[in-house]
């Protein structure tokens, strides 16, 4: 994935919008500033590190050709510095702490952009873990907050996962079937089953 903030001259305004092609991806969303788009590209060709001077060369090579706005983005984009380029990498740990240190947000449990859950569970893990600190010695708060939070990482993981594969379709065909299963799940009868799979319900008991 790349993405960089560009100023919106597209109307795109509050909207968020995504362009797929087989195998590739973009999608335009309001920053909160106003007259401000954050671009951002998918695609499944994985890029390994790139270094920051190469990332728009890069991105120009990848999405060579593709519709929509895409050329104007690309065209807008800021310095090769400023784009952020990574792989979309989870990243599970056997233990999240050790003596007098403990790990919360991305650090132990990314969940990537595909869960969009990943602020508020690293904020939950700074919330779980300052409650336990509160309570009980380093020690025993560490264990604590990790029996508690690594359960719901594990879960959000395991949807991010399953959904990150149909994500961005590598075929034609598998685009044809995104679309017409987005017709339906757009429904507002998938409404709960969304909102399970998805959802950023409370961890903390109600
Ligand atoms: C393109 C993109 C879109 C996303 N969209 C969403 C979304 O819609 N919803 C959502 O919930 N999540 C989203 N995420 C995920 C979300 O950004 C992360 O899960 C979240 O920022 C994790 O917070 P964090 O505090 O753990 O880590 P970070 O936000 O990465 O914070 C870590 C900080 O540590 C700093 N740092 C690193 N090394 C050092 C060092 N050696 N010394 C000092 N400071 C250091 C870094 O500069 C950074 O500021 C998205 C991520 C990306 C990349």
């Amino acid at each position: 994935m790349a993405c960089f903030p560009v100023p919106d001259r597209y109307g795109a305004g509050r909207v968020r919008t995504h362009y797929t092609e087989p195998g590739r991806q973009v999608v335009t969303y309001g920053t909160g500033r106003p007259d401000e788009l954050i671009a951002l590209f998918l695609f499944r060709d994985g890029p390994g590190p790139v270094p920051r001077a190469e990332r728009l060369d890069r991105l120009r090579d990848v999405f060579a050709g593709a519709g929509w706005i895409t050329p104007r983005l690309l065209a807008d984009a800021p310095e090769p510095n400023e784009i952020f380029m990574d792989a979309m990498t989870q990243i599970e740990l056997p233990a999240w702490h050790r003596d007098r240190v403990a790990l919360i947000g991305d650090a132990c449990g990314c969940l990537t952009l595909v869960s969009a859950q990943g602020v508020s569970m690293a904020m939950a893990g700074a919330y779980v873990l300052a409650e336990e600190l509160a309570a009980a010695d380093h020690r025993t708060a560490f264990a604590r907050y990790e029996r508690r939070l690594r359960p719901e990482v594990v879960r959000r993981q395991r949807n991010a996962r399953l959904f990150a594969g149909a994500l961005v379709p590598a075929t034609r065909t598998g685009l044809a079937a995104q679309n017409l299963m987005s017709r339906f799940v757009m429904r507002d009868a998938f409404a709960p089953l969304l909102r399970r799979r998805f959802g950023a319900d409370s961890i903390l008991p109600a």
